[in-house]
């Protein structure tokens, strides 16, 4: 009797043992949340052969555990901000996510993936870039094809954006966004093509990284200030000026300029031809707003290239700044949030020189 109690003490404590480092290794797995706004990633069709389907159908909970073995990379859970096709985003939402990260990575969640649709993606993406005040990993991710697509691409994106997210080497590289196998930062990254799986593409800056099934690869660091580094902040902000995009085409009429103006408008980025280029009767118009203290930034409707600061157009002589190479749509989100704070003509330039 005595030698089979020995034998069952030694037995359990062979047995804890055992599972102590099971356990522990259970504790280590990074925590990772999973903010969820809307998109493909959550949509849903009637077939998954047809093209028809409707953004923002499918709640969070479903879609983790539509992804096998994604709880083994962190200790995961979801939270649902939003459930929107992208091209309703909104400057609402954008505040909420951007408090809710900031919150939850000055506690203990290591990285934060956010399910996004892939239409205003990179905007979101450059936002929060300028936000967020952690060097902790933010990864924006999203489909191309419902949910209920043959040959949905949304799960194995969403379980490399947690991998991803869990990387300890994802630190300090800003928001990144992870579709189709590449990690691309949120300063670069464009959407370029309309409907297929490979629409991110960073042209002019290349991919930070690229991650298959899981399996992480850094390449470089983004371009450009972002997270804590940045002076931009929302706190206690509740809303963000009006800034509106005029594109230019042949033949443009300078009349768009005075009526976004009258709408409400305090800054307007015009998408030039070329090289930031627009009409000499436009130029006239911005030059007209400029003097009435609207902020005027001359990006290019080209999707390659920076707007040369003294190219065909001298800024200075039309109170206009150049985007450099940020794109129309990333342009209006840092002048935004750069007219949260009254600055010169002179002071623009510096941001778009440095963000
Ligand atoms: N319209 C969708 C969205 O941006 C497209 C997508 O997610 O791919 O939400």
């Amino acid at each position: 009797m005595k030698t089979r109690n020995r034998m069952n003490v030694i037995f359990t404590a062979l047995l804890l043992f055992a599972l102590v480092p099971f356990n522990m290794a259970q504790d280590k797995l990074p925590k990772v949340v999973i903010l969820a706004t809307g998109g493909t990633i959550a949509g849903a069709g009637e077939s998954s052969t047809g093209s028809a389907y409707t953004s923002g159908q499918v709640k969070i909970e479903a879609m983790i555990d539509a992804v096998p073995n994604i709880r083994k990379l962190a200790d995961l859970r979801g939270e649902q901000i939003s459930n929107v096709g992208s091209q309703d985003m909104s400057v609402k939402i954008w505040l909420d996510l951007a408090n809710r990260i900031n919150e939850l990575l000055a506690g203990d969640v290591d990285g934060i993936v956010i399910t996004h649709g892939t239409d205003t993606q990179e905007e979101t993406a450059f936002f929060l870039n300028l936000v967020v005040k952690s060097d902790k990993p933010v990864v924006l991710t999203g489909s191309m094809r419902p949910s209920t697509a043959l040959s949905a691409d949304g799960p194995l994106n969403m379980y490399n954006a947690v991998a991803v997210a869990a990387d300890p080497h994802s630190k300090g590289r800003g928001v990144m966004v992870v579709m189709n196998d590449e990690i691309q930062s949120a300063h670069a990254v464009k959407k370029m093509i309309t409907t297929p799986v490979q629409t991110f593409m960073s042209p002019q800056h290349g991919l930070l990284g690229t991650v298959i099934f899981g399996q992480v690869t850094y390449f470089h660091y983004p371009f450009g200030l972002h997270t804590t580094e940045s002076e931009f902040s929302v706190d206690g902000v509740k809303k963000l000026p009006r800034v509106d995009i005029v594109y230019a085409c042949a033949d443009m009429s300078p009349d768009l300029i005075p009526i976004m103006v009258k709408a409400g408008a305090k800054g307007i980025v015009i998408a030039g031809v070329g090289d930031g280029n627009m009409t000499e009767a436009t130029l006239k118009a911005a030059k007209k707003a400029t003097a009435k203290g609207i902020k005027i930034v001359r990006a290019s409707r080209v999707p390659i290239g920076t707007v040369l600061l003294h190219g065909e157009v001298i800024d200075a002589d039309y109170g206009t700044v150049s985007s450099m190479d940020l794109n129309p749509q990333k342009a209006r989100v840092l002048l935004m949030l750069a007219m949260l704070k009254d600055r010169t003509r002179e002071e623009l330039q510096d941001l778009f020189l440095t963000y």
